[in-house]
């Protein structure tokens, strides 16, 4: 999407920290980290939100959550200590970048509920 912040950070228009790559996903740091490891990981093709996932993308869905998520953590070493996987969606969700990311946070004591 030509407008689209997270696109072109996939598409290395805009730099980021990068933390991993492949040939679908992208993670990064964000820019305004919560936690003392902040991460972001996206698809890198256009999706707006968790409910713009199809059946088309089942196999990216499970790649993020079987392969790249648990990878992140272990690099980053919170696999173990523990850590918080959040995709906010929509208004109400709190959603302010309309392509789907989920952050990965970690490296303190997380509190619930979130605000
Ligand atoms: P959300 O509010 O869940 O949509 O999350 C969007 C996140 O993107 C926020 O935590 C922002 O700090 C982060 N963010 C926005 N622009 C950038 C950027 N250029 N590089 C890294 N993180 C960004």
């Amino acid at each position: 999407m030509g407008d689209c912040i997270f696109c072109k950070i996939a598409q290395g228009e805009i730099p980021s920290t990068k933390v991993y790559e492949d040939d679908q996903v992208l993670a990064f740091r964000d820019l305004d980290p919560q936690a003392p490891e902040h991460v972001l990981i996206i698809p890198k093709k256009h999706l707006a939100s968790i409910m713009a996932l199809g059946r088309d993308d089942r196999e990216l869905a499970a790649h993020i959550l079987t392969e790249v998520v648990p990878g992140i953590a272990h690099s980053l070493g919170v696999d173990v200590g523990g850590f918080r996987l959040v995709t906010n969606t929509g208004a109400d969700g709190g959603q302010t970048v309309e392509h789907l990311h989920f952050h990965l946070l970690g490296g303190r004591s997380l509190t619930w509920p979130p605000g």
